[in-house]
């Protein structure tokens, strides 16, 4: 039995390409030295996948920036406004992934998206009119011949041609069917040029397979490869699929000439159904995706080892295969000096997935395997009891009843009376939360955390900012106000370091695009709340001004989705303890006279289910409930309010609507605002906040275009329903720019009031 890896994270251990790049964005590195970091970090990942003995390693799995796009430039996928700036391929390829502005034009970039279920993004290839789908690139090739003069033997892995028509976007009149044979043809030369260089296996990602799939969609597919594997060539075809089963075509894949079949047996519910009702051809090897390549706990080797002998009942050949890319997870726990052998013993990151794969690969060539020592030692992490149960918190979460989500009085009721409670004008001003997060501010966290100041010296700054912001506020005019966030840096990060339950890494960086990583934390045990956390800052800020001030939290679903969850409880168990201590928190600030409360749903949409069918049986009946419940016990007068960064929830518009939030901030700028027509056509009854302006760049909104905006609002969504704020938190904004966009935003709907009062 021999062992694969899908892919392997890029970045560095110390997130190595993170800083090379940026330094070559500020010109304080060159092309070479730039080439020269990533040269080391290929040979570093595939060394130390060949000392953990993967049987089948992976190459051009590195990028500089994102498979996709990497996949796009191979095809002559860039559209005319990057070509016409006549960069060198390095400076075009970056000139997609972020914009270019400079003496030689000044273009976007390309759009990003989220890839499939996960956190990681991925630049959205166009296709134009004039796109000549052809192979022009050579990075896969060069990648392979550098692994090969290293004596390593690799598996290059490229997105598919069918995943990669799905996601691109075609902005033109052309469409899929036009490129289609310009496609076959392009990866026909990858496959031959490969069998030249007597590559023995190439790899074809195509995780678009899991999601639902219409009968075009399949036809489109076997269409594709029935042509490119048309030609006889030595080097052989892997499809390898992730994120889910392959429900929709798996009887039709079997069927087609590929070498080996990629299956996800961790996310894929009905990848071994599957199996069991079309069989497995003898003549294709299956690479059976065990090791969880998107979470951080052990596998567990008895599970594993009982699949396998299952599966060898229906095939012959088999390879121990990840679940995905191991991008998805951090590099190594070798680094975590913070977390002791206690903790460790149970996490497995990249590298110790590697381990995993290999031992597995032992216990199940050796036939006593039950005898073998990672074995026994395995089945002993699994029986001992991992961490304490809270039986509090599992008491409250089993004693929830169908009331405990419902808040009462009705919302029609609520409105009426927060009107006349809050008095707040026509087309109320605020922000998001967040105000910039300049250098003081970062200075303050980070020698507060090195132990430089004492916790009053940090207390004492970020009240003194808090005290600035509020008299900032009402200077600009805004009508409902915050306290600023300053004592967060990520607002996952510092609910999960104030709850108990939640374990932290150093070094646990996982890229969420480009140069950017996160640090998502472990939900370790169970979730509760021992101490009020956000009172004392909200509090205070509230006194200062005789204005509301809203309180601030981070709703349930999101701490859920940005962490990485346990899998020795279910994830609706998990977000009802996590919405238990939000609640009391909620609770505590509405005690201490906080009189509106905001709580963020950032990341609601992220883990929607890919195929439709799940959506509600598996996400939304848990998720908008755990809402529903923060909120659920304050008294009518209190206003509630949520956010999102996004406007995609035309499809889920009911459930945002049943979230029952009284008031709700969405990301709209960047979108064409058709999310305000569905809005008015659903009947959505929830008051709304579609950014009047996008805070990712730092450009000021005219005061003018503020009022445009507002008047498209305005047609489709009655003044008493609608506030005026920007699309997202500002922290990544600078002051200046900050404040004059918002006496903007303020000037605009005092104006557009008068209007709508003559
Ligand atoms: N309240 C948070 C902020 O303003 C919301 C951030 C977010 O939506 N990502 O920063
Ligand atoms: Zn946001």
């Amino acid at each position: 039995m021999k062992t694969s890896v899908i892919g392997y994270p890029r970045v560095g251990v110390l997130r190595e390409l993170k800083f090379a790049t940026e330094k070559y964005f500020k010109d304080a590195f060159t092309k070479e030295e730039l080439q020269a970091i990533a040269i080391n970090l290929r040979e570093t990942h595939w060394k130390v996948q060949k000392e953990k003995r993967i049987d089948f390693i992976s190459s051009n799995d590195f990028s500089f920036y994102d498979n996709m796009l990497d996949t796009a430039v191979l095809l002559n996928v860039i559209p005319n406004r990057y070509k016409k700036l006549q960069l060198d391929s390095l400076d075009e390829y970056f000139a997609m992934a972020r914009g270019y502005q400079g003496e030689k034009g000044d273009v976007k970039a390309l759009a990003m998206k989220k890839w499939f279920n996960t956190n990681y993004h991925y630049m959205v290839p166009e296709i134009e009119d004039g796109t000549e789908i052809t192979l022009i690139g050579d990075k896969p090739f060069k990648e392979f011949l550098e692994a090969k003069s290293l004596g390593i033997e690799t598996k290059p892995t490229i997105i598919g041609a069918f995943t990669f028509l799905k996601l691109a976007r075609f902005t033109g009149e052309k469409t899929i069917a036009y490129y289609i044979n310009d496609i076959i043809r392009s990866y026909s030369d990858i496959l031959n040029k490969f069998n030249d260089l007597g590559t023995q296996w190439i790899q074809f990602d195509e995780p678009y397979l899991v999601m639902d799939l219409s009968e075009e969609d399949i036809h489109l597919f076997t269409r594709l490869y029935d042509s490119i594997l048309n030609e006889k060539r030595k080097t052989k075809v892997l499809l390898q699929t992730y994120f889910g089963d392959i429900r929709d075509c798996y009887g039709r894949v079997i069927a087609m000439p590929f070498d080996g079949i990629g299956l996800d047996f961790v996310e894929g519910k009905k990848t071994l159904e599957c199996i069991k009702e079309f069989g497995f051809p003898d003549n294709k090897t299956l690479f059976a995706g065990i090791v969880n390549g998107k979470n951080i706990w052990r596998n567990n080797y008895t599970n594993t080892v009982n699949l396998i002998i299952e599966l060898k009942k229906y095939c012959k050949n088999i390879v121990l295969n990840t679940s995905c890319s191991l991008l998805h997870i951090p590099y190594t726990l070798k680094n975590e000096d913070g977390l002791s052998e206690e903790y460790k013993k149970y996490l497995a990151f990249a590298e110790e997935k590697l381990m995993e794969l290999s031992e597995l690969k032992r216990i199940l060539s050796n036939s006593d395997s039950v005898f073998t020592d990672e074995y026994r030692e395995n089945k002993k992490l699994f029986n001992q009891v991992r961490c304490y149960k809270n039986e509090n918190v599992h008491t409250a979460v089993s004693a929830l009843s169908q009331n405990d989500f419902i808040r009462q009085p009705n919302f029609e009721e609520r409105e009426k009376i927060q009107k006349e409670k809050l008095n707040l004008p026509l087309l109320p001003t605020t922000t998001i939360g967040s105000f910039p997060q300049t250098a003081d501010v970062k200075t303050n966290r980070s020698n507060y955390k090195k132990g430089k100041i004492s916790f009053e010296e940090y207390v004492t700054f970020n009240k003194k900012k808090i005290a600035e912001w509020i008299e900032l506020q009402e200077k600009i005019g805004l009508d409902l106000l915050v306290h600023g966030e300053f004592e967060r840096n990520d607002m996952v990060e510092y609910f999960g370091e104030n709850l108990d339950g939640f374990l932290f890494t150093e070094k646990g960086w996982v890229q969420s695009y480009g140069t950017r990583c996160v640090k998502p934390p472990i939900i370790w045990g169970d979730i509760s709340r021992s101490k009020p956390i956000t009172i004392d800052y909200s509090v205070y800020a509230q006194s200062l001004t005789s204005k509301y001030v809203k309180g601030m939290l981070t709703g349930p679903v999101t701490i859920l989705n940005w962490s990485f969850p346990r899998e020795d409880i279910s994830l609706k168990d998990c977000v009802f303890q996590i919405a238990l201590a939000i609640r009391g928190e909620v609770l505590d600030l509405e005690a201490n006279g906080i009189k509106v409360i905001q709580i963020d749903e950032a990341a609601l949409r992220e883990k929607l289910p890919l195929r439709k069918s799940d959506w509600h049986s598996e996400y939304l009946d848990w998720a908008i409930p755990a809402f529903r419940f923060t909120h659920s016990g304050v008294k009518a007068e209190t206003q509630i309010h949520t956010h999102m960064c996004y406007s995609e929830f035309a499809d889920i518009i009911k459930d945002i609507d049943n979230m029952d939030a009284d008031v709700i901030t969405f990301e709209a700028a960047r979108s064409d605002l058709s999310i305000i027509k569905t809005i008015r056509e659903g009947g959505f009854k929830t008051e709304v906040g579609p950014g009047v302006y996008d805070i990712h760049s730092p450009r000021i909104p005219s005061v003018l275009e503020i009022k445009e905006a507002l008047f498209k609002m305005l047609e489709e969504i009655p003044g008493n329903k609608l506030w005026v704020n920007p699309d997202c938190g500002l922290k990544t904004r600078g002051n200046e720019e900050t404040i004059s966009s918002l006496e903007n935003l303020v000037i605009a709907a005092k104006e557009i009031r008068k209007s709508l009062s003559e």
